[in-house]
Order: structure tokens, then C-alpha cells, then sequence
């Protein structure tokens, strides 16, 4: 059997066992195989059952001398048993499992392992004695859902092992021995069945290694093909110095020190031979958008046009109407596409859309720079479409990526390692912080009532109930119910409004309008859809069940308000109170830098947070962690040293090229 055949290719795996299977992500026979358990049980423990009586968590090896189905009085359904061994017998029981019993052969000897209470066995693991893969060791808990088992996958581990062909090595000898990692197949037999807890951890090594590796070699080509590969539209800055200059002096404003220094980064990379392949990163309200706005005047006065990809409608909007403020007067064209509003788009300079560009049918002509907003809300697909679309041979558009999002300096210089990382480290207009109070279920009311006092604009986060890219039902309802509660109680005598994705997208902007215009006071919104809004009169924020989010999330939430002059606040609600997540998210009160909470919720949760709750473009690690600094800068050294070598290297150069397809194909 080979690695990539399909799961249902194992024995006794019918349509339902395979979507189920799909639900974990195992698709293929190598998936399965690297559907790593994240816990075991340790029935390491064997005992006779004289002494096993006494013990806490036991395996035992005993004849089975009687089985039986009862139903309790009270309508349980229990199965009990009674076995033996040479020291004694003992009581077994099992819970609503009556199936059980046809397994139980009288007179057989098995193996049994789990927890001892009152002399009982209580629902042990069981397995007949000439087999040892359940019990009597280190018996691996797999992520489990409903239909499929720790014991189905353990099974069908064990018939993949004994059955598949072609479970190479891949990794370079030297790697393997210089960190004296097992081999490919002996490792995977280990992570599933290791003798013992060291033997796992030596497994665990090297398939830590193994992921980070396969990650950091993709960045190395990525790297490899955006500076030697591809050829970048040909952009003259020197021409255009005076309109550009002039564009710059008319802006409303001046550009902050960090604005001007980012756009000189990004002209200067526009003007090389290969594409930028850029990464703006800045706090909420830093002023993104009027650079991204100059870097499109330079492709314009090159005659390139550039494509602008938001995240939501309402971005989408809001970036269209600030583009033709700052040019529609310079006489551009500019267009906007999305779900609900697709102008034509014989002609245009610049167009500003959602992922409704995505699925434009044609590819786009004479594009020579691509823009990304708020990046982490899009794959790596998404932007490698959005590339092709508007490519031209070798020659890709200059692209310049957007985010919010702190990014550790570690993962800056692993993970992103192929992109150029500019920052702005100032937001305009913030002279004061955003005062920010965690607050206890006692003093909700109090909050509220002073925010009635107040009657400044606010805004009110209800709960994430489901993590999502885009809205879910789930998410609309908890909102709609909050604002059903909220505008008929504590502020009945306010202006309320209740905005989210499920709304249609003219009563989403006649929402917004109203609340800029200080006709809706309160505005309760869903979390996914607020991302990047920029309503400076905001004053207030009230985010729900706090807990739910990483700190640097929470951090984006509340500088949606005090981008204005006044005073502004930010309450944090608890759904739940725990002291863990109390104490981290007390950290928002005096921590002022969104870099600063990443690095904390690094340090504190581990990775998963960093990036917020929305999709994001890097790979949720499963066995290695963004956390573990050293081994991240160990293989980007080697990323670094074998790349260029590839070639030595075949079997891990198909490995890279059949992980490239799957990006590609999914
Ligand atoms: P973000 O970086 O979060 O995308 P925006 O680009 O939406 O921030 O900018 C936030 C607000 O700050 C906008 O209203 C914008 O016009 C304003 N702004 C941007 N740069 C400056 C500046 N240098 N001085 C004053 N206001 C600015
Ligand atoms: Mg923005």
C-alpha cells in the first residue's frame, strides 16, 4: 500500500469511517500515520491480581470466568465480569456498553488495563493476551470525535505500519545522525508505541525537527523565487520625484517619522530588478492605508495598476472611499469589487475589493502592485492566486502584505523569513493611552450604567462562540442576543445598533454611517467584523468573554477606539472567571504595545494565539511549537545550508515538491 492511498484503503474503513476520518484531517494512509496521540496511558504497570487490588492504575493477565449484562435499578446499563489468575479473582465493570460482553470470551485469557477502585476494575482497556498493542504499556489517546475511537486509530496505526511502502528518508544522514534521531519508520512506530516516555521523546525530537525543517526550506524557495526567480514590473522613481513629492505635501496630514521611513522601503524595493515582497506591520490606527495609498500612486505614475484585497465589505468601502480621497482629484480610476457591488471594470487604475477579485474570471493585465490588507485574514493559496492572476510570465506584480498583527522577533526571522518586514512604530494623534480595566461580573452593572452616563460612542464585542474566518451562525446569534437584552434593559433610552456579517452589506455601511454620525451611541457588533473599521469618534469599548481571545487580538479590538482626541476606554468582560486568564489579561491595563502582548501570550499560551483567532496564513505546527526559539534558530540554519543544495538531496526534494502540489491543489 502506498503512502498517499486513500485511509479507506486500510481494512474496515466503509464511507462513514473515512469522513470522520476527513473531519481530523486524516485523508491518506501517510496522514494517519502522522495523526500523532497527545497523551498516553501508562499500563506499564502489570500486576497479579492479588496485588493489582491495591494499585491505582494496573494491567493484569487473567482468564475471563464469567461476563454478564445488567441493567441497574435506577436503568444503568453495566457490564460486569469476573476474571482470574493464579493469585485470586476479581471484579470487572464497564458503563452502557453492552456490546462489550460479545468480546468477553469465557475461558480466555487477556490482557486488561485501567483504574482499580474498591477492588474493581472500572472500565479497563482489554485486549486477548496474545496481542499487547492496547494494554500492558504505553497505550496512545488520540484527538478523538464522534464515531472514531483511540482504539480505531490505533489499529488501523498499527495495519498502516505492517502495510505501507514507501515510507522513505527523507532527512539528509548528517541531520540524522548529528542529532541521533531514529529513522522515518522507526520514529512514527514510536510517537504511536514507544517502550517508554524517553523513547517518545527521542521521536518527538526529530519529528519536531522534521516539521520546522519542511516549514523553513519552504521559506528559503519562497524566498529563492520572489529574489532570483521572478522579475519585477520596472518602476522609476527618479522620473516622478516631483509628482510624488507633491502627492505627499497635499495630504491632509504629514506622515509620522516611521510612515516615511516604511515608504521609503517599500519605493526602494519597488525600484529593484524582483519583486517586494513586503510585510507592513503596524499597530491598529498607525496609518497604514495612506502608505499603501503612495505605493499605488508610484505604480500609477509607472502606468502599472495595482489591486487592493480587504478582508470585508466594509473595508473594502472604507479603503475605497480614503483611495479617492487622496486621488481621486489625481484624475484615477478607481473601482470597487466585491460580493454585492461589481462595477465594470473595462478601465481602471486601481481596483479595491474582497475576495470577490479572487474569483474574477479573467486574469488582470498590467499589474504592478498587489496590496493586502490585514494579511493574516488570508491563506497562502489566496495570495499565491491573487500573484498568478496577475502575473505575466516570469514577471509578478511587487506585493506589499498588511498587518496589524505583532510579529515576534523569532518567527520575523524564521517564518517570515522571505519577506522584507517594515514597521510603524507610532500611531498619529495618540497622545494618551487607552485607559483599559478587566472587570469582575460584581462591577458589570456599574460599567454599563457609567457608560449610559457617559453617552459616548461605543462599542460593545459580543463573545466569539465559534472561531472562524467568516462569520458564523453561532457568532450572529450570541450578538443579536446580547443586543436584544442590552437596547431593551441598561440602555433602553440610547440609540443601539447591532451590526454583523449576516447582514446585508448596505445595511451593514447604513449602520456604520449612523454610528459615525453619532445617530447609533451604542453599536453592538459580531468580532469578526470590525476588524480595521476606522470610526474615530469611537470612544469606548467594551469586548465580552475576553478570555476566548490572545492578548494581541484583544489589543486590535480596543484600538478601534481612541483614534480621536478624547479620552477613550476599554472594558474587558470575562464569561468565565478563571485566575489564569484573569491574570493574563490583566496585562492589557499596563502593556501599550501590541508587540509586547504577543510576546507575552507566546510565552504565556503558546503559539495558537499569536495570530489572533481568524485564519492566518502559517501552519498550525502539530508536533513542534513557535515557542521553542532555539530549535527554530538551529533549522533555520540548516534550512539555510541545505537548500541551495537540494539537488544532493532527492528524496527530500520530492518530499518539498509533493508538499508544494498539496498548497497548490487545496
Ligand atoms: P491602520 O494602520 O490601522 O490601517 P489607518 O490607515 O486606518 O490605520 O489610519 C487610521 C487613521 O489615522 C485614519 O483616519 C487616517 O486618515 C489617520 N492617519 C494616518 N496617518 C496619519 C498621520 N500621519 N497623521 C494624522 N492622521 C493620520
Ligand atoms: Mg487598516
Amino acid at each position: 500500500m502506498i503512502l498517499d492511498a486513500s485511509v479507506d484503503k486500510l481494512s474496515k474503513i466503509g464511507p462513514k469511517t473515512k469522513f470522520l476520518l476527513e473531519k481530523l484531517e486524516v485523508y491518506t494512509v501517510e496522514d494517519l500515520l502522522y495523526y500523532f496521540p497527545f497523551r498516553f496511558d501508562d499500563f506499564t504497570n502489570v500486576k497479579k491480581i492479588a496485588e493489582a487490588k491495591l494499585e491505582d492504575v494496573v494491567t493484569v493477565k487473567a482468564t475471563i470466568i464469567s461476563a454478564d449484562n445488567v441493567f441497574t435499578r435506577n436503568g444503568k446499563r453495566i457490564t460486569t465480569a469476573k476474571i482470574q489468575d493464579e493469585t485470586g479473582k476479581m471484579d470487572v465493570i464497564w458503563f452502557n456498553q453492552h456490546y462489550i460482553k460479545s468480546s468477553l470470551t469465557l475461558g480466555e485469557e487477556f490482557n486488561f488495563s485501567g483504574k482499580v477502585q474498591d477492588k474493581k476494575l472500572i472500565a479497563p482497556e482489554f485486549e486477548p493476551a496474545y496481542k499487547t498493542m492496547n494494554t500492558g504499556s504505553l497505550v496512545p489517546v488520540y484527538f478523538e470525535t464522534a464515531g472514531i475511537t483511540s482504539k480505531l486509530i490505533r489499529s488501523k496505526v498499527t495495519e498502516a505500519l505492517d502495510r505501507v511502502s514507501g515510507l522513505e528518508e527523507f532527512l539528509p544522514k548528517e541531520i540524522l545522525e548529528s542529532n541521533e534521531f531514529p529513522q522515518i519508520k522507526e520514529g512514527i512506530k514510536k510517537m504511536h508505541f514507544p517502550k517508554d516516555i524517553e523513547e517518545r521523546k527521542v521521536a518527538r525530537d526529530r519529528f519536531a525537527y522534521e516539521e520546522l525543517f519542511l516549514e523553513l526550506l519552504q521559506v528559503e524557495n519562497r524566498k529563492y523565487e520572489w529574489q532570483k526567480l521572478f522579475l519585477a514590473p520596472s518602476i522609476d522613481i527618479e522620473s516622478h520625484k516631483d509628482p510624488l513629492a507633491k502627492f505627499i505635501d497635499d495630504l491632509p496630514f504629514m506622515l509620522t517619522e516611521s510612515q516615511q521611513t516604511s515608504l521609503q522601503q517599500i519605493y526602494k524595493q519597488m525600484t529593484e530588478k524582483h519583486p517586494m515582497n513586503l510585510l507592513l506591520e503596524g499597530d491598529v490606527g498607525s496609518g497604514k492605508t495612506v502608505v499603501a495609498v503612495c505605493a499605488a500612486y508610484l505604480a500609477h505614475l509607472n502606468k502599472y495598476k495595482t489591486l487592493y484585497l480587504a478582508p470585508t465589505e466594509i473595508l473594502a468601502e472604507q479603503h475605497f472611499e480614503t483611495f479617492k480621497k487622496f486621488l481621486g482629484k489625481n484624475d484615477l480610476n478607481i473601482k470597487l469589487l466585491t460580493g454585492s457591488k461589481k462595477e465594470g471594470l473595462d478601465t481602471y487604475d486601481i481596483i479595491i475589493g474582497t475576495h470577490a477579485i479572487l474569483h474574477h474570471k479573467d486574469p488582470f493585465e498590467d499589474v504592478g502592485l498587489v496590496i493586502i490588507d490585514e494579511q493574516h485574514r488570508f491563506g497562502v493559496q489566496q495570495r499565491a492566486r491573487l500573484i498568478e492572476m496577475s502575473a505575466k510570465g516570469d514577471q509578478k506584480p511587487h506585493m506589499l502584505t498588511m498587518t496589524a498583527t505583532p510579529i515576534p522577533r523569532t518567527l520575523a526571522l524564521t517564518l517570515y523569513g522571505d519577506l522584507t518586514i517594515a514597521k510603524i512604530d507610532a500611531v498619529p494623534n495618540k497622545e494618551k493611552k487607552i485607559t483599559t480595566k478587566v472587570v469582575s461580573d460584581k462591577e458589570r452593572q456599574k460599567v454599563y450604567e457609567w457608560i449610559r452616563n457617559k453617552e459616548e460612542p461605543t462599542f460593545i464585542v459580543c463573545p466569539l462562540i465559534e472561531e472562524s474566518e467568516s462569520e458564523t451562525l453561532e457568532n450572529v446569534k450570541s450578538a443579536q442576543k446580547e443586543f436584544k437584552e442590552l437596547s431593551e434593559g441598561i440602555f433602553k433610552n440610547i440609540p443601539t445598533g447591532l451590526l454583523h456579517g449576516k447582514m446585508k452589506p448596505v445595511e451593514k455601511s447604513e449602520i456604520i454611517e449612523k454610528f459615525r454620525a453619532g445617530e447609533i451611541k451604542v453599536l453592538i457588533s459580531t468580532p469578526v467584523i470590525e476588524v480595521g473599521v476606522d470610526i474615530p469618534e469611537a470612544t469606548i469599548m467594551v469586548i465580552e468573554s475576553a478570555e476566548r481571545y490572545g492578548l494581541a487580538s484583544l489589543h486590535q479590538l480596543r484600538g478601534r477606539v481612541g483614534r480621536g482626541k478624547k479620552e477613550a476606554y476599554c472594558f474587558v468582560f470575562m464569561s468565565n472567571f478563571n485566575r489564569k486568564a484573569y491574570e493574563r489579561l490583566k496585562y492589557l491595563e499596563s502593556v501599550d504595545k501590541g508587540i509586547e502582548l504577543a510576546e507575552i501570550d507566546l510565552r504565556l499560551r503558546g503559539e495558537g494565539d499569536i495570530f489572533g483567532t481568524q485564519q492566518h496564513g502559517i501552519k498550525k505546527l502539530r508536533v513542534a511549537s513557535y515557542n521553542d526559539i532555539s530549535l527554530l534558530e538551529k533549522v533555520k540554519v540548516d534550512a539555510q545550508e541545505y537548500y541551495p543544495k537540494l539537488e544532493n538531496f532527492p528524496a527530500l526534494k520530492q518530499k518539498l515538491n509533493k508538499i508544494n502540489k498539496s498548497v497548490v491543489n487545496n
